[in-house]
């Protein structure tokens, strides 16, 4: 038998002829760039989410990126982020110039807040809060600490869609929250797609006019902007998954709820919950001492694994010039030695899980 790490095309066979028939109606439309799709589903994802604006853009990290040039932040500011993250989020910081100020992550893998206050200085503007793998971070202390030092809070919500704190949704809580829907992702298109959300009218309206070269009206230029479009085909196929999250969360909840019960928690760290968080199940992370050794004897038996990440930003090539060394971050750095995510998608079969299952614990 052969287990992948995720399997995209099931996901698409799942709904199948929904996707295939709004596929053909944009295309037959004659309309393919912010349209009625894109506006339909700005206002059915902002619904979903319970904020006033969604904007559409052309991916996550436009999302990140323009979230921050909006706010002002740039040159000589600093941003907060937790070290673990995918290094997207970093990107979004650094390409407008500011820099990112690595916090260690809490034994849920999400940003700890109790190791923000000595980071804080007079040069920080923002915390980049990232839900990573798919749980809320701990926002009721997150949002404390952002206002008593009058920080900006941005969420990094590309693996979080519909996670929530204290019954509130993640990408409400701070100025903005983004959004990824690539294809892996629990919400994904068929190719590159992203948004913003914020319950500021002026942010949004800032978004809306900077994603289309900085032009309310066209040929009219307000400021020098970017190309970063939702196109029509991605939005349609967007609304159609985004009618089946309730079914699709359930599916995820499903399997990660029996992984939790059946793998064996002697051999493996499994994934924990915070109290008052929920969990999505971008990905089930475990973790393992001999994770290396781990994904080859589960690889020879055909289940595939990934590890969300091998290298974590402030040890990547692209940062070498931010000066860190090995050691800098050691939660950060053992976390990237030993997480390792199992398979995970919409569609896995109970065989496919009880394979899994049976391997991971023969271990
Ligand atoms: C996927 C991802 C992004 C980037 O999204 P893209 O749509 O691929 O640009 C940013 N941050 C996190 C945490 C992600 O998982």
């Amino acid at each position: 038998m052969e287990v992948t790490a995720n399997t995209l095309d099931r996901g698409f066979y799942m709904y199948q002829e929904e996707f295939e028939q709004k596929a053909l109606e944009v295309l037959r439309s004659g309309w393919y760039v912010l349209g009625r799709e894109v506006g339909s589903f700005e206002s059915e994802f902002a619904a979903y989410i319970g904020c006033r604006h969604c904007v559409g853009l052309a991916s996550g990290l436009d999302a990140l990126w323009i979230a921050f040039r909006i706010l002002g932040i740039g040159t000589g500011d600093e941003v907060l982020v937790q070290g673990n993250t995918y290094i997207a989020s970093v990107m979004g910081i650094t390409m407008n110039g500011a820099t990112p100020v690595f916090i260690e992550p809490d034994e849920y893998y999400n940003l700890d807040p109790s190791k923000l206050e000595e980071k804080i200085t007079p040069r920080t503007k923002a915390i980049l809060v990232v839900h990573l793998y798919g749980q809320a971070s701990y926002m009721e202390e997150i949002m404390k600490i952002a206002r008593k030092h009058n920080l900006r809070v941005v969420e990094d919500c590309a693996q979080s869609h519909g996670a929530k704190f204290g019954g509130q949704m993640t990408g409400t809580f701070g100025d903005i929250g983004c959004f990824s829907f690539y294809p892996s992702k629990n919400l994904g298109a068929f190719g590159d797609a992203g948004a913003i959300v914020t319950n500021n009218d002026k942010i949004a309206e800032d978004v809306r006019i900077f994603r289309n070269y900085g032009s309310e009206k066209r040929y009219y230029n307000k400021v020098v902007g970017a190309n970063s479009r939702l196109d029509e085909l991605q939005a349609g196929l967007l609304r159609v998954r985004l009618r089946h999250m309730a079914e699709l969360e359930a599916q995820k909840r499903h399997i990660c709820e029996r992984y939790l019960r059946e793998l064996d928690r002697d051999r493996f760290q499994l994934p924990e919950i915070r109290e008052g968080a929920t969990h999505i199940w971008h990905q089930f992370v475990i973790r393992s001492e001999r994770r290396d050794e781990l994904a080859e004897y589960l690889k020879s038996r055909g289940i595939g694994t990934l590890i969300h990440y091998p290298i974590p930003p402030h040890l990547s090539e692209a940062y070498r010039h931010l000066g860190f060394r090995e050691g800098a971050f050691p939660i950060t750095e053992h976390y990237a030695r030993s997480v390792l995510s199992i398979p995970l998608y919409y569609g896995m079969t109970e065989e496919e899980q009880d394979y899994v299952i049976h391997w991971m614990n023969q271990f």
